[in-house]
């Protein structure tokens, strides 16, 4: 869908959020994303990540009707010929669901699709890496796509300049992992691991550390092991000059990821799309400020802009050993109901949560607030100076309004 409207500079794109199981669908779409993306238990990249049996499908299907939004499938394995067994049943059977698109880098599996499940949209994976305007509209004119999901390695004027000239949508990607040879054009794990990286058995081994040689000269040490793996992508500040060009969606990578990563930076870019567009592009450093930060909180690993403005250059590379230590926020647990008469909660801990501390309730559709943590009881409604037991149900008093679902988290010291 174009949401493009004639009185503003800017278009309001889809926010495309990943997930890995049905909880994490869920939650993505209560923290405002228009779309999900997942992946089946067959013709799936990421096929060792935690995929959706038919059953779940149809269930996020029907969720993500209630709450209009839609459901986007990767079919995304390169297929070989013994691949295409049970396709056309799997085909069928997502379009019944109500999946709104497959998305899949096969042209076979296009053709197939369009003539067998043709309610199905057809969107052509980043793995394609289209990244000029011939190939987009070819896969228009020949393969007859829905949408062009343009490879991550387009620069902005690239993404820009395709969007204008492509017949059909287009998809950006604006946050998470990137891929240090081409979205997957890797045979780094299929040799090191035999897990082919395009059937969807990556391992990562670009981010594994190395010993560096020079001849007999060793560059690296135990502790300055060498790396070559991509710092995260994190396009905030480039979201407004997207929505000038009218890509159609803005997708965020990590089907792996959490459902505390998927909560905060959905939420983090649902309210900066929303306020851009509000403010039709005219947003004061301080509230950009703002929303980077918010969306940062969900992040675990070094960021950089990815491809924009321009091509990634050395700066994009981790060299040294990977770390957690940009993790600024702690996940303390999710609110498993509340009454608004006492203001007392039930929160299930996931890490540690102590008496007095302030913490920061995150909050589908609102803006955050925090509080300071006057008593926690345990289920026996004894006092606690702590909650430390994963899972366990504790209640707390909360001076506001939380839903069941809403996340707490702390400033990490
Ligand atoms: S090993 Fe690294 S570079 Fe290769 S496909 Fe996997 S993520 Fe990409």
């Amino acid at each position: 869908m174009n949401r493009k409207q004639s009185d503003k500079k800017l278009s309001k794109p889809e926010l495309l959020a990943p997930a890995g199981d049905l909880a994490r669908a869920k939650v993505a779409i209560n923290y405002g994303a228009d779309a999900v993306y997942l992946g089946g238990m067959s013709f799936s990249l990421r096929s060792h990540a935690s995929n959706f049996t038919m059953d779940d499908i149809r269930e996020v299907c029907a969720y993500a009707k209630e709450h209009g939004a839609n459901i986007h499938v990767t079919v995304n394995i390169i297929p070989h010929n013994e691949d295409f067994e049970g396709l056309e049943e799997y085909l069928k059977e997502l379009e019944a669901a109500g999946v709104t698109a497959i998305i899949t880098a096969s042209v076979s599996i296009m053709a197939l699709a369009k003539r067998v499940a043709p309610k199905l949209e057809v969107h052509c994976s980043t793995q394609m890496s289209i990244t000029n305007s011939m190939a987009a509209k070819m896969m228009v004119e020949e393969n007859h796509v829905d949408r062009v999901v343009l490879a991550r390695e387009c620069s902005m004027d690239e993404v820009c300049a395709i969007t204008k000239e492509c017949p059909v949508e287009t998809e950006a990607f604006i946050h998470g992992g990137m891929c240090v040879n081409i979205s997957g054009r890797c045979t780094l794990s299929n040799r090191m691991t035999l897990r082919d990286a395009n059937r969807g058995g990556c391992a990562q081994s670009c981010r594994w550390q190395y010993h560096l040689y020079d001849g007999e000269t060793e560059l690296s040490t135990e502790e300055n092991l060498f790396t070559l793996g991509s710092k995260d992508m994190m396009a905030g500040r480039q979201i407004k000059e997207l929505m000038e060009a009218n890509v159609s969606s803005l997708k965020i990578e990590g089907r792996m990821k959490s459902e505390y990563y998927v909560a905060s930076v959905v939420s983090g870019y649902r309210h900066l799309i929303d306020e851009l567009y509000e403010c039709d592009g005219e947003m004061s450093d301080e509230r950009m400020a703002y929303h980077l930060n918010e969306i940062n909180k969900g992040e675990n690993r070094e960021v950089c802009p990815g491809f924009y403005p321009e091509r990634a250059g050395k700066d994009s590379i981790i060299f040294h050993e990977y770390s957690n230590n940009s993790v600024n926020h702690d996940f303390l647990g999710t609110v498993v109901d509340y009454d608004a008469t006492t203001k007392i909660a039930h929160v299930q801990v996931r890490n540690v949560i102590m008496k007095d501390e302030k913490i920061e309730a995150l909050m589908p559709g609102k803006d955050n607030a925090t509080f300071a943590i006057s008593w926690i009881k345990d289920k026996n409604g004894f006092e606690m100076e702590k909650a430390n037991k994963p899972m366990e149900i504790v209640s707390m008093e909360i001076p506001f309004e939380v839903n069941e679902k809403d996340i707490l988290r702390k400033w990490r010291e």
